[in-house]
């Protein structure tokens, strides 16, 4: 039993190892993903495993959104998280909800995506980073869309974090080719340039190759807007040669990468070939009807016609890129392209139209530089906030483990006290019983009759019965310690107070009041019955066989009733022991009544 129930504990493990490994591969592998989901599906299932199955449909589901059914992939992803949600799962819930939220996306429902994932905000800073990256990245993704600028950052620097915590170059390619581009909308360029840059080295190390010339594309628009033509070049060079490269890439990226060749042979003045590029270049972009491509090829053969002098092609060329530009807003182009047009306005005399480009160019100018210099203030700001958010959550762990560690320490000392209690009580119970018992017979000593007859008699009073102390003294017990010796005088003590005990009811009860003297208190009889009970009492004593072949020993007694002889121990014991001492007198061996 026990072999096989750490085999199951071994299959289990095995499955949330190839579950993460598949969910993790979801973007740098996918096939590979979905092959161990695959896999753990069915294992999961044949264990009837609900949860681990769930989890592997999960990536299974993921697979199904790119490269598959969308609508199937859709249904699953509901059905998940409401399974998800009944089992109180919120790793499952989250990833199911990741999925939903980029099939809105995909359908233009921004803010449908974005709603399906803000409710996970509190949980993403304790969940897995791999999840926390994904999730704060798509969030920032669909706050950008919805045209939150300054919030999408603020994701993106999340997700950032997130995945600076992973060994992943998949996910940190993503999330910092994102936020560059997010930096570069927002017109703040040098730090794009910078997360590009860094995005363009771990797409070099990652699975993504379709990242790729996503990259380089946003890593040269920024090279270019801050005049680095060469750095630009280099960047896109090795996209020109479309057969030398493994990786497909699409007619509007090749349009794009072929424009800003022409655009850096263009700075260099080298109007020939930047004009053999450039026809290449609309071409290919008026065949993906990509706007942006295509705005950027006629500002660039606008900057060509006019660096070989044709100041009217020039002109023609550039408004048809202003044309263009209305039906999108990169702030790049906003600048870029009044300002040339107000230059070739200048070159031909017409002052009034130079004079409302360069107007409108320095709208967006202004428009730009404050849109950057938020951006930079924002970033200080995230940076500063969410390492401000790290300390806190130390300090919170540092203070947590403290009140953890005194807790503990704590309860081992109350533990300890708790012991030490009982151990005192113990002590004193012990210590009590002492006070009240004489160690020889172990029956009560005549401290305990005082207190204890004293308070028989009230309940005597209060209830109206009356009680008998009988006094005992042993018979010529001198002679059997000078015959037998003092240990075997101890030893007919003890036999005399072993049959004392066990012949009194429960209510009763006998001490030792002396030497080789002993008391009874009889409650609720009177005293011909302690009269009778004593000389049972003396009969089986007599008939007793003592140590040592000792038997035939005696003893004397006298008998005080309570209320009869008296109302309180000392007149009770005072007539007993008057008894006790006619009896002697009488030839002992006898049990005599008080007051005769
Ligand atoms: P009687 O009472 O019949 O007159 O004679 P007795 O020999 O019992 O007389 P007495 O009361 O004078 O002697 C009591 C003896 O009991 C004296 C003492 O040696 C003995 N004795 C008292 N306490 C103990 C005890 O704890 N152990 C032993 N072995 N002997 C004890
Ligand atoms: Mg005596
Ligand atoms: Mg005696």
């Amino acid at each position: 039993m026990k072999h096989l129930s750490t085999a199951k504990a071994t299959e289990l493990a095995e499955l949330d190892r190839l579950n993460a490994e598949a969910w993790h591969s979801q973007y740098g592998d996918p096939l590979h993903g979905r092959e161990l989901a695959e896999q753990v599906r069915l294992r999961a299932r044949a264990l009837g495993d609900a949860r681990r199955e769930a989890f592997a449909r999960l990536t299974l589901a993921s697979y199904q959104m790119r490269h598959g059914d969308r609508a199937l992939a859709e249904a699953e992803f509901h059905a998940l998280k409401r399974q998800f949600e009944q089992s109180g799962d919120l790793l499952g819930q989250m990833r199911a909800s990741f999925g939903i939220s980029a099939l809105y996306g995909r359908a233009g429902r921004v803010e449908e995506s974005y709603a399906e994932l803000i409710c996970y905000l509190a949980d993403l800073n304790d969940a897995d980073p791999v999840d926390a990256t994904m999730i704060f990245n798509a969030l920032g993704a669909s706050s950008v869309d919805a045209g939150q600028l300054d919030e999408g950052m603020r994701h993106y620097y999340r997700a950032l974090r997130a995945a600076r915590q992973l060994d992943s170059p998949d996910h940190l390619a993503l999330v910092l080719s994102n936020l560059g581009d997010a930096q570069h909308g927002a017109g703040n360029y040098e730090d794009a340039i910078r997360f590009l840059v860094e995005a363009d080295s771990m797409v070099a190390r990652s699975r993504l190759a379709a990242l790729a010339p996503m990259v380089a594309s946003n890593l040269a628009m920024c090279q270019l807007a801050i005049g680095a033509h060469e750095a630009a070049y280099e960047t896109i060079s090795p996209y020109l040669d479309m057969n030398a490269h493994t990786v497909r890439i699409g007619r509007s990226d090749a349009a794009f990468f072929q424009a800003i060749a022409a655009h850096t042979f263009a700075a260099h003045s080298d109007w020939q070939q930047a004009r053999a590029m450039l026809d290449k270049s609309l071409q290919s972009a008026e065949q993906s009807g990509d706007v942006k491509v295509v705005t950027h090829c006629f500002w660039v053969l606008g900057l060509v016609e006019r660096g070989c002098g044709h100041l009217e092609e020039a002109l023609a060329a550039l408004r048809e890129a202003q044309n263009r530009l209305d039906q999108q807003h990169d702030p790049y182009y906003q600048i870029q392209i009044p300002r040339e047009l107000a230059r070739t306005h200048a070159a031909l005399g017409q002052w009034h139209e130079a004079y409302i480009a360069m107007e409108r160019y320095q709208q967006y100018y202004q428009r730009i530089q404050g849109s950057a210099a938020r951006a930079r203030t924002q970033m200080t700001q995230i940076q500063s906030e969410l390492s401000e958010a790290e300390r806190e959550r130390d300090f919170a762990r540092v203070k947590q483990a403290e009140a953890e560690r005194a807790r503990a320490e704590l309860e081992m000392l109350n533990r300890e006290l708790a012991a030490k209690v009982v151990e005192i009580e113990r002590l004193q119970e012990q210590l009590r019983e002492q006070a009240i018992r004489d160690p020889l017979t172990d029956l009560y000593n005549r401290r305990y009759l005082q207190q204890a007859l004293a308070s028989e008699l009230q309940l005597a009073e209060r209830r109206h019965y009356p009680l008998c102390v009988v006094l005992i003294d042993l018979d010529h017990f001198k002679s059997v310690n000078d015959r037998h010796g003092h240990p075997v005088g101890d030893q007919v003590l003890i036999e005399l107070a072993n049959l004392l005990r066990a012949n009194i009811r429960g209510s009763d009860f006998a001490c030792r009041f002396g030497g080789e003297e002993f008391c009874l208190v009889l409650s609720d009889i009177g005293q011909e019955l302690a009269l009778t009970r004593t000389q049972s009492l003396l009969a089986a004593f007599s008939a007793l066989q003592l140590c040592s072949g000792l038997s035939g020993q005696t003893f004397s007694a006298g008998i005080a009733q309570y209320p009869l002889h008296g109302h309180d121990a000392q007149a009770l014991l005072r007539v007993a022991d008057q008894a006790l001492y006619r009896a002697k007198a009488a030839g002992r061996n006898q049990v005599l009544l008080g007051g005769q």
